[in-house]
């Protein structure tokens, strides 16, 4: 399972972070509510592309002894899933759908003057999809202006209240994602776990 890394700062000073431990050790498992912190249980890596970064960084790792799963903690600049941060993604569908910029515009918009144009095509195909959901979901954080359309609504909201404050409350209070979650990892972001078949002899 993934939890929000509790920091609000810049790639890195969460690079910096991250490395003690017990800084941002959860009290209590978020998936079987155990009252005891969890125990480090190292890193994984994932790549980031973000305005001013293209790399690798280190997700930290929990491991709760009572029900055996793990929690990690992922940054909020990123989104589960997806390589680009919100930063690159907000500035392109604002740019693209807003501003209506040509998608190569809304690409050197982003700081992505290379990007495949697919790239942003699959961005906005997913942004229209959620849109809807977006504009219900977001309305205790902001009031919901006259727009045309429910796109120009959810992105006059994320604006009001800041993507990632947005994307915070998404995926800390409600489970859901900015863009959706792709079919793989339904519902709200857990991957299935097919129960074993077969008693092991
Ligand atoms: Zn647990």
């Amino acid at each position: 399972m993934q939890i929000l890394h509790p920091f609000a700062g810049s790639i890195t000073q969460y690079a910096e972070e991250i490395s003690d431990p017990d800084r941002y050790r959860p009290g209590h498992c978020p998936q079987c509510e155990a009252k005891q912190p969890l125990t480090g249980h190292g890193f994984y890596w994932r790549t980031l592309v973000d305005l001013a970064f293209d790399g690798v960084i280190r997700v930290r790792r929990y491991l709760c002894r009572i029900c055996k799963r793990t929690v990690s903690l992922l940054p909020e600049f990123a989104l589960p899933w997806l390589r680009f941060g919100i930063s690159v993604i907000a500035l392109f569908l604002v740019a693209r759908l807003l501003k209506v910029l040509t998608l190569a515009a809304a690409a050197l918009a982003a700081g992505q003057s290379a990007m495949p144009y697919q790239r942003g095509q699959f961005w906005i195909r997913r942004f229209q999809k959620q849109a809807p959901a977006l504009g219900v979901a977001l309305a205790p954080l902001a009031a919901p202006a006259a727009a045309p359309d429910f796109v120009s609504r959810a992105l006059g909201m994320l604006a009001s209240i800041g993507w990632i404050a947005a994307h915070r409350f998404l995926f800390a209070q409600l489970r859901a994602h900015l863009l959706g979650w792709p079919p793989f990892l339904v519902p709200q972001g857990r991957r299935a776990t097919l129960a074993a078949a077969v008693p092991s002899a």
